[in-house]
């Protein structure tokens, strides 16, 4: 389950940048994660929820947003959103299906938090 540091990571981001505003009370977060990044969204929260146990983090609303993969085709450019794997998905133009490079897909970010 490497939510569990994932969710250590972005906890510890949101500390510092409540600190660095003087903000007490984490009241939600957004996460936008991509579709290729390998994070159930449950175990994130999950985790979220036990390590922010008994600290200004708890309690905190938390919105999971999925980014769908994006590739380009390495024949003729075409930018793309296969629905099933990269790999074998064939490009809506040229029909070339291998060779794809990923534009977007395997980002994990926090989009923004609210606090007071
Ligand atoms: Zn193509």
């Amino acid at each position: 389950m490497h939510e569990l540091s994932i969710a250590e990571s972005l906890i510890k981001i949101i500390s510092e940048e409540m600190h660095k505003h003087g903000l007490r009370k984490l009241l939600s977060v957004q996460i936008v994660y991509g579709q290729i990044s390998a994070i159930v969204p449950e175990a994130l929260e999950t985790a979220f929820e036990i390590l922010t146990h008994g600290t200004d983090l708890a309690g905190a609303q938390i919105g999971i947003t999925v980014k769908p993969m994006v590739v380009r085709c390495q024949r003729c450019g075409r930018e793309f959103s296969p629905s099933h794997d990269v790999r074998l998905a064939p490009c809506p133009d040229c029909g070339e299906d291998i060779g794809h490079s990923i534009i977007s897909g395997r980002e994990l970010y926090i989009d923004h938090i609210e606090a007071e």
